[in-house]
């Protein structure tokens, strides 16, 4: 089908916020309050340390803050794609922290582990179906790339299986593929909207304080507390947790280190047994493309087919704003590239278009870090992969505030920063010439040039 014609009736906006299983806002913040913890940000960061603190000490007084609805950011508009990796994948984890990899793969496999107990534990039914993903290959160079790391997986102990052509195609029938690895059990599908209204509720019950459209102004340190001020409200807590995400920060050093790149993703209506019958996919994986630009796919609990990637954009000046959640042209490529992977799908059209902010940082995994004396933490940088790993962060954060020594905070990951990005205007400079090599390596067998082989070198890079 044309793609302008599959497109016509798509909405506007993210689908899984489209639903009437949106919860109405809670409260705004009046007057003034105290608390022993105040966490800033109702996204997956913010939901996850909320209730963590809760678990972790009942008697905590903790007060959540966001600045407008809970989820609606990254955390509500996501692929659901809920990964066991910390380091945004194995090759980046083995490129950066060669020497604790084992352990970080296996930190990431118990924080997933974990998530699945919780939503057992707080009855949250966020259609958390854990099917693993697969990494396909359409192009040869792509194919090598995937399986350069066999031995090291193998030797990890961790559960991929390689596919050739015939068990791909046999698992779901693309003409485009040439052979994939399915990671198994690194990976569950979720509807993330639903997650975060779900850990909102679990907090509520837990006797956490959440305001919404509570947008925190400023924040004061008077040496022993810090007091936390929004258009109608303040409090004043012992501790803070910031998980803002890549809007402007209330610590003024983390605009140093995290860039906004716009990722778009489509959603078709929902396919109908005969459709979904010419693909196959009768075990469900997440699918995601192996190519610098890539493409990431899944199926939802009413068989629609989530499909987004490819274009990662940086707008000059690197500004946060709700007209970059449109992009047409990318909508069209995005429609363009599904039909060619799905051929039999020609007639199915497109429900929803959306796009979304990722917190960028320069080694694509998030960083963690205390400020005012110890008593404000902040984990940030999940640069498109933070469903999951926002729980470990959440960790490192209360492991943080509370002057705990764990396995966790020992890690060099969590005790290293990334590289900052370089100030405007040469940061747009950099990161569009970037992303031009990208594409150019993508084009061309996977070859890099020598502006990304140097970068590679340096341990920088640009990613969504
Ligand atoms: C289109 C898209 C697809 C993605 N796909 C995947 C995927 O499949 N798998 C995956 O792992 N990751 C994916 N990601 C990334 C993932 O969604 C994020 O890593 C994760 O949601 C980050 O959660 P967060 O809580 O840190 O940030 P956010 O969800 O951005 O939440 C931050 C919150 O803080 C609030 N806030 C900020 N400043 C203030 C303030 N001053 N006062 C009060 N509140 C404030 C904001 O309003 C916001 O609600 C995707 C992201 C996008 C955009």
């Amino acid at each position: 089908m044309d793609p302008l014609k599959a497109l016509a009736d798509a909405e506007r906006k993210p689908y899984w916020l489209d639903s009437p299983a949106r919860p109405e806002p809670r409260p705004r913040l009046f007057g003034h309050t105290t608390a022993d913890l105040v966490v800033v940000g109702g996204g997956f960061s913010g939901l996850w340390t909320a209730l963590m603190a809760k678990e972790r000490d009942p008697s905590q007084d903790v007060v959540l803050l966001e600045g407008r609805r809970i989820g609606w950011a990254a955390s509500g508009r996501n692929g659901g794609f809920c990964m066991a990796t910390l380091t945004h994948g194995l090759a980046n984890g083995l490129e950066r922290w060669p020497d604790e990899l084992d352990r970080l793969e296996r930190m990431g496999v118990e924080n997933l582990d974990e998530i699945e107990a919780t939503l057992r534990r707080h009855d949250i039914d966020c259609s958390f179906e854990r099917t693993g993903e697969l990494n396909v290959a359409t192009e040869q160079w792509q194919l090598d790339a995937l399986y350069e790391h066999l031995d090291l997986i193998e030797e990890l102990g961790l559960d991929y299986v390689p596919l050739d052509r015939e068990r791909l195609r046999a698992e779901i029938d693309s003409p485009t593929y040439l052979g994939g690895l399915w990671n198994r059990s690194g990976c569950a599908m979720l509807d993330p909207a639903r997650l975060a209204w779900g850990l909102r509720e679990a907090c509520v019950r837990l006797g956490v304080r959440v305001h919404e459209r509570s947008p925190v102004r400023s924040l004061d340190d008077d040496g022993t507390t810090i007091t936390l001020r929004t258009p109608h409200g303040s409090v004043t807590g012992r501790r803070v947790a910031l998980g803002t995400g890549v809007f402007p920060p209330l610590l003024r050093r983390l605009k140093h280190f995290v860039v906004p790149v716009y990722d778009y993703a489509l959603m078709t209506e929902p396919l109908s047994d005969a459709q979904l019958g010419e693909i196959g996919w009768r075990n469900r994986q997440g699918v995601g493309d192996a190519a610098n630009q890539f493409h990431y796919y899944r199926l939802t609990d009413d068989n629609r087919i989530l499909w987004g990637g490819y274009d990662a954009v940086y707008y000059n000046g690197g500004l946060v704003k709700p007209e970059y959640e449109q992009r047409d042209e990318t909508f069209v490529k995005l429609a363009q590239h599904f039909y060619d992977t799905f051929p039999q799908l020609s007639d199915v059209r497109f429900s929803h278009r959306w796009g979304g902010v990722i917190d960028t940082c320069s080694r694509f995994s998030a960083f963690y870090g205390q400020a005012h004396g110890g008593r404000l933490a902040y984990a940030v940088g999940y640069t498109g992969m933070g469903v999951g790993a926002t729980r470990f962060g959440a960790n490192v954060m209360l492991d943080l505030l509370a002057g705990e020594r764990t396995e966790r905070t020992e890690l060099r990951m969590v005790r290293e920063k990334p590289m900052p990005f370089p100030p405007e205007p040469v940061r747009s400079g950099v990161i569009q010439f970037t992303r031009w090599s990208i594409a150019k390596a993508d084009e061309q067998q996977g070859r890099r040039n020598l502006w990304l082989r140097t970068l590679d070198r340096m341990g920088l890079g640009f990613d969504s």
